[in-house]
């Protein structure tokens, strides 16, 4: 799945991580430590052949550089429960970074059925299990979000706080289940990843750049940037 490769991540590093005052976790920037020159740097692990391997890995290379991020861990991926799992969560906290839930609940149960809090509420048990702490929640983009153009649902719409009146009222039925949102508060979380406020985003998703890097020195003031582990396995 691999498409970037090391000079790629040499590439982010000086255009993009070192000039900034400070390379910081999705967490802190809902605290309020966002100053304007700094980079939140959040990761979407997905469900591709060693995407948590990399995610230790960058994990590592962050932290010998004094960078923060967010590891957002999705429930529904083969790595999810593998025998390392408790291992590999607290070493990505244990490296200063912040653990998320990386959420699916809405795109399983469209597909297989069922209640989206119980699934999610489960799979937030089982990441806290680990001993770490979770906070923060990242709605995963489902294939099954849109259906060609139209947009069918949003994997956070599971929240009171995260309302997508593009793609429907709350609450509603999708394929095989209900949206009927909760606060996050009722999952002991205050922060969702698509509600932080920034000036400047970029994103990896896909494999593919959302901004093209000859225009990123352009950027100015504080930037939200997700990069997908699943991308940079050959990177690092
Ligand atoms: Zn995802």
């Amino acid at each position: 799945m691999s498409v970037f490769t090391a000079y790629d991540l040499e590439v982010v590093d000086s255009v993009l991580l070192r000039p900034a005052s400070a390379v910081i976790s999705v967490r802190e920037a809902f605290a309020g430590n966002a100053r304007a020159d700094s980079v939140v740097l959040r990761h979407d692990v997905d469900d591709n052949a060693g995407s948590m391997d990399c995610a230790l890995r960058l994990a590592k290379w962050e932290a010998a550089r004094g960078y923060r991020s967010t590891y957002y861990l999705l429930h529904t991926a083969s790595y999810w429960g593998r025998p390392s799992f408790n291992a590999d969560c607290r070493e990505l906290a244990s490296l200063g970074h912040e653990v998320g839930i990386h959420a699916d609940a809405i795109g399983w149960c469209f597909e297989h059925g069922g209640d989206p809090h119980v699934i999610l509420a489960a799979a937030l048990r089982r990441l806290r299990d680990t001993g770490v702490a979770v906070t923060g929640v990242a709605a995963h983009g489902n294939a099954l979000c849109r259906d060609g153009q139209r947009l069918v649902f949003v994997n956070d719409e599971i929240f009171e706080e995260c309302p997508r009146p593009e793609a429907g009222p709350r609450p509603r039925a999708v394929g095989l289940t209900e949206i009927d949102p909760l606060p996050l508060s009722s999952y002991g979380l205050t922060h969702a990843a698509e509600r932080l406020p920034h000036g400047w985003r970029l994103s990896d998703s896909g494999g593919v750049w959302s901004v093209h890097p000859q225009a990123w020195r352009a950027f100015s003031g504080q930037l939200h940037f997700l990069m997908h582990p699943d991308w940079w396995t050959q990177a690092l």
